[in-house]
C-alpha cells in the first residue's frame, strides 16, 4: 500500500538521536532550546516554544490568550478535532465557520457574517483558530482586519504548514496572529515522532506559554513573589503542565529542519506531476490563492460525483482494495457525536459537509517515488474510468 503520508528518516536524523541518548541530558538539555532557535529563525518570530504535541500548543496557546468560561472559540470545521477541542479543555464554547469552496480554508467572507450576527447577539468570540488546510495558509490579511475591528485574538493552527509561505513571508511568523501553532506528528511536514511548538512575537503571551508548559512553575526571580529562599528555588504561580518536548524528540527535530526547503519542494514536485496527470479527470485539483506558498502537507481531490457512476465511497474503497493508501481530511468536526451533543446538526455548515461528500487525500510525502507517484495517477484512472 502507498500511503498518504509518511515521514523521512536519514541517517543524520537516526545518529543526532543517538547522539542524545549517549549525552547527560534526556530531556531539559540543550537540544529542545536549539530546536526551538531553529524554527523561530527560520519563520521570523521573536518566541517558540516546543511541546509534546500540537494538541498541547493548542490548549496553552487558549490559556496563554486567557479563554475560559463564558468564551467562544470560533475555528473551521473542516479540520482536525484538536483545534476545537482546545476550547472545551478552557472551559469555554466552540462554533464554527463554513469553509471557502475554493481553498477549504475558513471562508471570510461566513467569517464576517457571522461577526456581524454575533455582534448583535452579544456572542462576539474570544479566540478564532484559523487552519491552515493542506498547508495552503487562510487569507490571513482580511481576518487580521476583522480581528481589530472586531477584538478577537487569533491562533493559527498551521500543523499542516511548516515550510509554505503567506504573501511571500514564512508561515509562523504571527504577522496577522497572536500564536502559531505547528504538529510534529509523523505524517506532518517534519517531525519528532510527537510534538507540536507555538510561535509569538509578543513578551507577554510567551512569559504565560513558558510557564503554561511546565507545571506554572519559574526560575526567574524576577517573576517570583519574594527572593529567592536559595540556589534550589523555584515557584508556582499558575496552574500549568508537563507538556515537554524530550532532548530526543527536540534532537531529531533539529535534523529535520536542515531538510525543510527539500521536504516541501519535492511535494511541490509532487504536486505539478498530479496536476498535469489529473487535468481532464472528473474531479477539481487543488486551488492555489495567489497570496499562498502551501507547505502541501495534503493534496486532496474532489470528485465530479455527477460525472461518474460510482459513489464517493466506491471510489475510496476500490483505491484502497488496490494499494491506494487514500485517506479524508477531515470529517466536519460538527458532525461528531461529541459535537452534535452540544447542539451542532447536518445543514449547520453546508460547505463543509459538501466537502465531506465528495473529498479524497491521495498519497504524497517526501520519499515518495516517481514510480509510486505513476502507481497512483494510473489507478485512479482506472477507477474513476470504470
Ligand atoms: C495533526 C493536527 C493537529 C494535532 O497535532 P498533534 O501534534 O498530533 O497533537 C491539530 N490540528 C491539525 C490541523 C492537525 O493536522
Amino acid at each position: 500500500m502507498v500511503p498518504y503520508g509518511r515521514q523521512s528518516i536519514s541517517q543524520q536524523d537516526i545518529d543526532a538521536v543517538i547522539d542524545v541518548l549517549k549525552s547527560d541530558f534526556l530531556t531539559q538539555g540543550p537540544q529542545v532550546p536549539a530546536f526551538e532557535r531553529s524554527i523561530a529563525d527560520h519563520c521570523g518570530a521573536k518566541h517558540a516554544f516546543a511541546v509534546n504535541s500540537a494538541t498541547s500548543a493548542l490548549h496553552i496557546a487558549c490559556l496563554a490568550l486567557d479563554l475560559g468560561a463564558g468564551d467562544i472559540l470560533w475555528t473551521s470545521p473542516i479540520t482536525f478535532v484538536a483545534s476545537a477541542n482546545c476550547a472545551l479543555y478552557c472551559g469555554a464554547d466552540v462554533d464554527f465557520v463554513d469553509i471557502d469552496k475554493r481553498t477549504y480554508n475558513m471562508s471570510v467572507q461566513a467569517l464576517e457574517e457571522k461577526l456581524v450576527d454575533a455582534e448583535k447577539t452579544g456572542r462576539l468570540p474570544k479566540v478564532i483558530v484559523v487552519v491552515h488546510l493542506c498547508g495552503q495558509p487562510c487569507e490571513m490579511e482580511a481576518i487580521h482586519a476583522l480581528s481589530q475591528q472586531y477584538g478577537f485574538k487569533i491562533i493559527e493552527d498551521a500543523s499542516h504548514a511548516i515550510g509554505g509561505k503567506y504573501q511571500g513571508e514564512p508561515i509562523g511568523n504571527c504577522h496577522f496572529s497572536d500564536i502559531t501553532v505547528f504538529s510534529f506528528h509523523p505524517v506532518k511536514i517534519i517531525t519528532t515522532a510527537e510534538g507540536g511548538m507555538a510561535l509569538t512575537n509578543s513578551d507577554e503571551l510567551a512569559e504565560r506559554l513558558a510557564l503554561l508548559r511546565s507545571h506554572g512553575i519559574t526560575r526567574d526571580p524576577e517573576l517570583m513573589t519574594q527572593a529567592p529562599d536559595g540556589p534550589w528555588y523555584y515557584q508556582q504561580i499558575d496552574l500549568g503542565y508537563n507538556y515537554r518536548m524530550t532532548e530526543l524528540q527536540a534532537a531529531l527535530g533539529v535534523s529535520q529542519m536542515t531538510r525543510l526547503d527539500e521536504f516541501v519542494s519535492r511535494r511541490h514536485e509532487l504536486a505539478n506531476v498530479y496536476n498535469e496527470a489529473l487535468a481532464s479527470l472528473p474531479l477539481t485539483r487543488p486551488w492555489q490563492h495567489p497570496d499562498a506558498y502551501s507547505g502541501l502537507h495534503l493534496y486532496v481531490i474532489r470528485l465530479d460525483l455527477a460525472k461518474l457512476n460510482k459513489s464517493h465511497l466506491q471510489v475510496f474503497e476500490e483505491l484502497r482494495e488496490r494499494g491506494v493508501g487514500v485517506n479524508l481530511h477531515y470529517i466536519p468536526v460538527h458532525l461528531q457525536p461529541y459535537y452534535q451533543a452540544f447542539g451542532f446538526k447536518q445543514g449547520d455548515f453546508p460547505v463543509a459537509e459538501q466537502y465531506y461528500r465528495d473529498a479524497i487525500s491521495i498519497p504524497m510525502f517526501h520519499g515518495m517515488s516517481d514510480n509510486d507517484q505513476q502507481f497512483v495517477i494510473d489507478t485512479l484512472k482506472e477507477v474513476l474510468a470504470a
